[in-house]
Parts: structure tokens; sequence; C-alpha cells
């Protein structure tokens, strides 16, 4: 048998040079750590499960789909169940993606005409800039100010300077944790020329929301999500907001983005919907505890958090890091993310038993890097 011809690195090279943009080669990409065998601390999951009954309701459920059909395109029964539990005002509408991963892309292709742009603040939700980039859209960034709040003025003056096609701003934010006021955000949607979203991601956490508020302005869309409620291996974001808006939106997304599965599995737990919301009250009521505890830390400072997860700074945090990993914590490292998140890194909100395997691991870790040389 003849063996396919050796291809030369080199050779290999030019034809993807040849063909791929020169900007995605150039780009690092997302990358997820491999957390097999670790206490997972790092993605902002719910750490507690399903009860039985409603894990074997899934089960049941699963079983009768038509796995030979395809989904629902328009996911009706999930979207009565999400209208009801997420009170989507009446006459709002909704369209959902992959995660809200894909929601933001879905948003980035819609604006990228040549010349226009999206605005953020950074530091913040790395993926903004990113699919900004990969649709071709300019990302302009605004520093965050002290304590991490929005410099207001700042984004006012961006906004009137580059025009931007998109506004999309994490409420609470990541990897901040924190709200942004209020009554700034609503300044920024009455004076924004385009499309403002408020990405509500940690809502369950932070009970603050503007969904109320979607019929005060014409240019005002939400994002939420149900990762971080507890069913992330679902893969399930959603947009809120009026019927004119979405309906163009609507036409990028690829028509079974959510399967069958997703769909039911989802519409079953929601409507188990207590559970969730109990489970979101024990990871507030953890926070809490998690922050007092790294609060009382030598050279731990962490900061105020409206999510399930708190960002500390501390010295050394990669030597920090690499040593918790050695004691089977995996937390998130977010060196060389912006210069304003120097030695800072971000610990999800776990279950009672992890969150003290954390701070035990912690504090066995903090003499130990002081007096290392790495
Ligand atoms: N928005 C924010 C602010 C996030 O932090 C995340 C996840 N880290 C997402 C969106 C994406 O969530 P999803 O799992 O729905 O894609």
């Amino acid at each position: 048998m003849k063996m396919p011809e050796r291809v030369s690195p080199a050779d290999l090279d030019a034809r993807i040079a040849r063909v791929v943009r020169d900007d995605i080669r150039a780009l690092a990409g997302y990358r997820v750590a491999d957390a097999s065998g670790m206490i997972k601390l790092d993605a902002m999951e719910n750490p507690f499960g399903l009860p039985g009954d409603v894990r074997s309701g899934l089960g049941t459920l699963a079983a009768a789909q038509a796995l030979n059909r395809y989904p629902d395109p328009e996911a009706r029964a999930l979207k009565r169940v999400l209208r009801k539990t997420m009170q989507v005002p009446p006459g709002m509408e909704l369209l959902l993606g992959n995660g809200s991963d894909e929601i933001i892309q879905l948003l980035a292709l819609a604006c990228a005409r040549p010349g226009a742009s999206m605005l953020g603040v950074e530091p913040s939700f790395a993926m903004f800039p990113l699919i900004a980039r990969i649709c071709g859209l300019a990302f302009v960034s605004v520093p965050l100010a002290g304590g991490f709040d929005l410099d207001t003025e700042a984004v006012l003056a961006a906004m009137a300077r580059h025009r931007p096609a998109l506004v999309l701003l994490a409420y609470p934010n990541n990897p901040t944790g924190n709200l942004f006021d209020h009554a700034a955000l609503e300044r920024i949607v009455a004076q924004a020329p385009g499309l403002v979203v408020i990405d509500e991601a940690y809502h369950p956490f932070a009970r603050a929301s503007f969904m109320s508020r979607l019929h005060d302005f014409p240019n005002l869309a939400l994002m939420r999500t149900l990762s971080k409620l507890g069913l992330a291996g679902l893969r399930l974001g959603m947009l809120i907001g009026r019927p004119e808006w979405l309906a163009h939106i609507d036409k990028l997304r690829l028509p079974y983005n959510v399967n069958v599965l997703s769909q039911c599995a989802a519409a079953h737990v929601l409507e188990h919907g207590a559970i969730l919301e109990q489970q979101a009250a024990a990871i507030r009521a953890e926070r809490a505890r998690l922050a007092g505890a790294l609060a009382k830390l030598p050279g731990v400072h962490p900061y105020p958090s409206e999510a399930n997860f708190i960002l500390f700074r501390v010295a050394r945090a990669s030597a920090l890091y690499d040593a918790l990993k050695r004691r089977g914590i995996l937390i998130k490292s977010l060196a060389g993310a912006h210069p304003a998140l120097a030695d800072c890194l971000r610990v999800s909100v776990g279950a009672p038993a992890e969150n003290d395997a954390f701070l035990a691991a912690l504090t066995a870790s903090l003499p130990e890097i002081a007096t290392s040389h790495a």
C-alpha cells in the first residue's frame, strides 16, 4: 500500500497562510485549562448537582425525544418557560443561542459594517473583544476607573467620538464582580447612538436587572444565560429585547442552533425552577463567607462581588496559582489579561466543602510562595 506523501511543515504553513485570514492566524484563541481530577473553581459553574427526582425526570424525558428529527427551530416550549421564569415584559421578544457566547457573535456579525465598532470596558469578559475582532468589528475599549467602577464620562466621550454601533457591558462585570452604577448605565443607554446590550450573565447572584426597563429605551437589549444558574452543560444563552431588533439578529442565527436535548432539559429543570433559585441563594451565602475568610488572610485583597466568583489581589499571583494547582485546586489566573489585573486571581464560589478546601490550600500556599524564589 502506498503511504501518503509526507508534507513539509513549511509547505503546510504556506498553504494555510494563503487561505486563513492573517488576523485569525495571529490570534491566541480562548484557552480553557484542563480540570481533570481538580476541584474546579475556575469557570463560574454552579457546584451543586440536580436533585435525584429532577435527574430521573430528565432521563425519561430525554429518552422520549425524537432524536431523528430536527429540533423546533423556534424552541417555542422552552421560550414559554423562560418568559415566565425571567419575567420578560410583554411585547419583548427572546432569541436563544448556543450559550450567550453565540448571542455575542450574532450581535457582532449583525453590526459589522465597514468602519463600525463595538464599545466595551476593560477589564471585562475576554470574549467581547475577541468575538468583535473575529467578526470584523473594531473594538473600542474604555478603561475602568479605580476600584473597577465605570468611568461614565470616558464612556460617553468615547461614544461621542467613535459612534459605536454596539455597546456591550456586563452587569455584574466579569472578572471584577461588581455591578456598575445603574444611573450611569441609564445615561449611557440614553446617549448611545446605537444598540446597548447589557449582559446579565450573573443576574442570579446580583438580582439587579434592567429587565423592567426594556420598554423605557428604544435601543436597549439584555443578555442572560443559564450557564451560571446551573446548566452550563446545556449551552443556552438568550437575548431579550424589542422584536424589531431581534428579527434582524435572528436572520444570522443558524436554524437549529439549540438542540433537542438542551431545549427539553432546560424547560424541565426550569419548571422545577425553585431548585436553581435555592442553589443561587446558597452560593450567595457562600460568597459572603468566602469573601470574609479571604479578607482575613494576610496579603490577600478581595474585591466586592455581586457575582458567583471573587476577584482578589495578592503578591506573586502566578506562583500562588501554581501552588494551588499542585494542591488540586483550579482557579483562574488573570496573568497577562489586562494591566489593571496584575496580581489578580479569580475564584468561583464552590460548594461549602470546596470553598473550605480552597481556603485550606490558600492558607498553606501563602507562606510557601512568600519564601520561594520562583
Ligand atoms: N457573559 C459574561 C459576562 C460571561 O462571564 C460569560 C461566561 N464566562 C458569558 C457571557 C458566556 O456565557 P455562556 O456560557 O452563556 O456562553
